[in-house]
């Protein structure tokens, strides 16, 4: 698929037109820029104004104006993270001589003190089920450094959970929280207050006071496509920009050239026993067929909307391992066999998410493990022995005893949101043919 660009240019005019000839405000318009599926959008930080400015392309990230103290990219940090760790987050200080900042090499994080050059641990601790990471938020008034807490690092779920920590003595209390559905993408910093994400459902976004300690909302347009089990639609925030910066912006984007994504070195492990690596379906798949004589018997060879390698011929019951150390994001054990549509016919089924610490930056990644008989998880229990099964193999769902196993890597630039682990370059450690196994 290809975004022409016409399409591009009519989107752009689009924009263009909406924001010169649209009545102007009396006090500056802020709009949060984010990545949704490989678009860049606009949605202005009061009222249901959602602007979809251009497909994603490398590097328009660095083109970014920035109105906000607070950077996702490590690019814009004054510091580089330690090496092994990636960089999440950081926040300039109010004066702009200290930043600080979260640095990830899951489960371990750390934050971290810049300032005068030199950089001091404030904290570090390891993602738990307990307690998730404590991402920086943004500065109080009398020097308090407020945090917010994640498991997901593009979603927040059911709780918003906002920490308080001394830089001087370190001291650590909760400050604030509130219930909440889900809500999407990662928190921005605008003077005292900060941009928490979009509950999709609800039609809402979400803002934090650091100096009452109180949750607003505003009216959102953000929705989201149909998505299958295993998609998580990630909003990755690049910034805060106002109206003005805006125009500058949409000035700066040229092009779309559609790019291939830029993976990671290897990193999954088989998800089944050794013995067990009969691949029997696969969407058609170049790689895939090249490797293995696939065979779909009840399906047959179109299989359209399949994005997973199914492995048959298993026991009942076989162990089924993590394919990379990660947190579990999702469940569904409420399937009993003989219900084909149970689970959206994925049955009994557990998502993980991946953090890898890539070029300084954080990549997120998910694998889906479906069909299960047993799931042996809980939601935000972090999987760090590979050697425990996560569950057991099981024919809940469509599709008879077997093992659909699915990769996502939904910020890659490019038109799937779905990965063949199998293609150029190999996820898969240990190389294509023979995948080494967890266990
Ligand atoms: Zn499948």
């Amino acid at each position: 698929m290809e975004i022409s660009s016409l399409r591009l240019n009519i989107l752009l005019l689009a924009a263009l037109f909406v924001l010169f000839v649209a009545p102007v405000h009396a006090q500056t318009v802020n709009y949060v820029v984010f990545v949704l599926d490989n678009t860049l959008y606009a949605h202005a930080l009061h009222g249901a104004d959602l602007r979809v400015l251009s497909p994603m392309y490398p590097g328009l990230e660095n083109t970014l104006p920035q109105t906000t103290d607070s950077t996702n990219q490590v690019q814009r940090s004054p510091v580089q993270p330690d090496e092994r760790f990636g960089f999440y987050q950081g926040i300039w200080s109010p004066d702009r001589r200290q930043f600080v900042y979260i640095q990830i090499q899951f489960p371990v994080y750390q934050l971290k003190l810049y300032s005068e050059d030199q950089s001091k641990i404030l904290l570090e601790s390891e993602i738990s089920a307990q307690r998730g990471y404590l991402v920086p938020l943004g500065w109080k008034r009398d020097g308090g450094i407020l945090l917010l807490e994640r498991y997901m690092l593009y979603n927040l779920k059911n709780a918003v959970r906002i920490w308080q920590i001394n830089p001087r003595d370190g001291e650590l209390k909760p400050y604030a929280n509130t219930s909440i559905a889900q809500l999407h993408g990662q928190s921005m910093t605008l003077g005292e207050r900060a941009f928490l994400g979009f509950d999709v459902e609800n039609h809402l976004g979400y803002w934090f006071d650091f100096e009452s300690g109180q949750f607003s909302t505003f009216e959102s347009a953000l929705t989201f496509p149909e998505s299958s089990v295993f998609e998580v639609f990630p909003v990755r925030i690049l910034g805060i920009v106002t109206s003005s910066e805006l125009v500058e912006l949409l000035n700066q984007l040229t092009s779309s050239t559609a790019v291939p994504p830029v993976y990671p070195a290897a990193f999954l492990y088989w998800p089944l026993p050794t013995s067990e690596r009969q691949v029997t379906c696969y969407p058609d798949s170049p790689f895939t067929q090249a490797r293995h004589e696939i065979t779909c018997p009840a399906l047959g060879r179109e299989y359209p909307g399949h994005e997973g390698t199914d492995i048959g011929s298993l026991p009942l019951d076989t162990p089924v391992y993590a394919a990379a150390p990660g947190i579990v994001v999702d469940i569904n054990s409420d399937c009993d066999t003989d219900n084909p549509s149970c689970g959206r016919a994925y049955g009994n089924y557990i998502t993980l998410e991946h953090s890898l610490a890539v070029d300084g930056a954080i990549q997120t990644w998910y694998t889906g493990y479906a069909h299960l008989n047993n799931v042996s998880v809980t939601p935000w229990e972090i999987i760090a022995d590979l050697a425990l099964p996560i569950g057991t193999s099981g024919s809940t769902g469509e599709g008879g005893p077997h093992l659909h196993f699915e990769v996502r890597y939904p910020h890659q630039n490019g038109p799937e949101r779905w990965v063949d682990p199998w293609g150029e370059p190999s996820l898969w450690l240990g190389g294509s043919a023979m995948p080494t196994a967890s266990k």
